[in-house]
């Protein structure tokens, strides 16, 4: 098969030296695939198992997206709404968006049910580009006002079967 190098991805220098410090040189096959379509704007469904760099497959395109408009587009709100099941998910997806976003000025966050929702609305608060969320907490801060999605431009739905699975169906329409 086919070696994608991240280099050819003709993304922002900013992510292409936070790849090259992870240590990475080659995109993952579900990268190669899903980066591009991602980058022409289109909508997409992947598959492929944990461990594969699937998070990365979504992240980079939307930090891309949004590190490109930042000097442009000066609308405050979330654009950026990524969706997954549990708590454990939310936090991995939050330090995979740091590790590739730490040297743009893209600003991201997570939130998750179980935990008091203080130190979450300050953080939203402050003003974040890319939102990671679990249904349950964020239809919670919709409904008090915390959370807008009148600017979301990005939707992705992590681990859709399994959120079906856990019967968010009904949250998720
Ligand atoms: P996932 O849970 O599918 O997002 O996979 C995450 C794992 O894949 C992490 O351990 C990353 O360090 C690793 N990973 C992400 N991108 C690559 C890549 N291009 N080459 C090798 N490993 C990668």
């Amino acid at each position: 098969m086919d070696v994608t190098k991240f280099e050819e991805l003709q993304l922002d220098d900013r992510i292409i030296r936070a790849i090259t410090e992870m240590g990475f040189e080659e995109a993952s096959p579900i990268q190669a695939q899903a980066i591009p379509v991602v980058l022409e704007g289109r909508d997409m469904i992947g598959q492929a198992q944990t461990g594969t760099g699937k998070t990365a497959s979504f992240a980079i395109p939307i930090i891309q997206h949004l590190q490109a408009n930042k000097e442009t587009d000066k609308r405050q709100g979330i654009k950026a709404l990524i969706l997954t099941p549990t708590r454990e998910l939310a936090m991995q997806i939050s330090e995979c968006i740091d590790d590739y976003s730490k040297y743009t000025r893209v600003r991201h966050g997570v939130i998750f049910g179980g935990v008091n929702q203080r130190p979450q609305v300050d953080m939203l608060r402050k003003g974040i580009d890319i939102l990671v969320a679990t249904p349950g907490r964020l239809l919670d801060l919709i409904n008090q006002g915390h959370i807008h999605l009148t600017n979301i431009e990005y939707f992705v739905l992590d681990e859709a079967d399994r959120m079906l699975d856990m019967g968010f169906y009904d949250d998720i329409m």
